[in-house]
């Protein structure tokens, strides 16, 4: 409460709970995917002005808060609508020059608007931005991307995957897959897994196509059957799940850098995410509200539930 007496703080009411805090930076997608009703829902691209985000992040910089997440509906799309040519790019090379927040991530990104300036200015600030991405791929078939109406290719977006991993080696990528597209043949859907397996993201999102009226594939009459949709899940969650081990195992022994994020009262463990994405659960004593928001020091020991468990360096 008594943060939200300080001017021009009212985004912290809203964040504060989260120990790594939103900052909205715009609103609404004009991308119009054919299953997606947000457009409809949200209207066209509004951004925040980079002035006022400033503020918010300086904000949250002053009552403690180590590292801050920057979200919207297409971030990638920040700035179109504002008058000069101001984008994501700049409003991040802003707040790495005007605020002293530790770390900052970016949320879901489209690949196409992952370009050499953003990659350059994530290079030029390595240490205080997240080495992660999360692109959001849907489907490994041209076929089925072109009647979601998603603007990239199959190849399109290997290539770009490549581009970010010889630019930033460290960087994770996660990404959001969908099975049972209306239209999704066996060889749709095999391109996909292949696409998935050649990859290698370190978390894979699956989830079941489901028609939403208003959107323009609802109109689609060629529908795939629950019973082919839930084995397709099944087999590309398999294959996410053998990435993800990959991806953590790889991770056990190194340093991370971890902003701590809660504790179980009952088993005296808490938790946090580390720059890289994963989520990491050490013992800490009773001081937990000290360290809460803030970025600490662990090492990576075992494996433990969806995650690692690390200790104090
Ligand atoms: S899926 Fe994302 S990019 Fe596509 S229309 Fe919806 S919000 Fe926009």
């Amino acid at each position: 409460e008594t943060i939200t007496k300080k001017p021009g703080t009212a985004c912290i009411r809203d964040t504060q709970k989260h120990s790594r805090p939103i900052v909205k930076i715009q609103d609404g997608c004009e991308q119009n995917c054919t299953y997606c009703i947000i457009p409809k829902v949200r209207g066209g691209y509004r951004s925040t002005g980079s002035i006022e985000i400033l503020k918010k992040i300086k904000d949250l910089e002053e009552n403690g808060f180590e590292e801050v997440v920057l979200t919207g509906i297409h971030i990638g799309k920040y700035g179109v609508d504002l008058k000069n040519t101001y984008g994501l790019d700049r409003l991040i090379e802003d707040i790495m020059a005007d605020t002293a927040m530790k770390r900052l991530r970016i949320s879901s990104i489209e690949i196409n608007e992952i370009d050499d300036g953003l990659l350059s200015i994530i290079l030029k600030n390595r240490e205080r931005i997240a080495p992660h991405f999360h692109i959001p791929l849907q489907s490994g078939s041209d076929a089925i991307l072109s009647k979601m109406a998603r603007p990239y290719t199959a190849v399109s977006f290997t290539e770009k995957v490549s581009i970010i991993r010889k630019v930033l080696p460290e960087i994770t990528i996660t990404t959001d897959v969908m099975t049972g597209f209306p239209g999704e043949s066996d060889e749709d859907f095999n391109d996909t897994l292949e696409m998935v397996k050649k990859i290698r993201f370190s978390k894979l999102h699956v989830f079941k196509y489901s028609p939403r009226p208003g959107t323009r594939a609802f109109e689609f009459k060629d529908g795939v059957e629950g019973s082919v949709k839930s084995e397709r899940s099944r087999k590309l969650r398999e294959c996410g799940e053998r990435s993800r081990d990959l991806f953590i195992n790889k991770n056990i022994g190194k340093n991370h850098i971890v902003a701590a994020e809660m504790i179980n009262p009952e088993s005296g463990i808490a938790s946090g995410t580390s720059g890289n994405y994963i989520k990491i659960y050490f013992r800490t004593g009773p001081g937990f509200e000290k360290i809460r928001g803030k970025l600490i020091e662990l090492t990576a020991e075992e494996k433990y539930k969806d995650g690692l468990f690390a200790r104090y360096i």
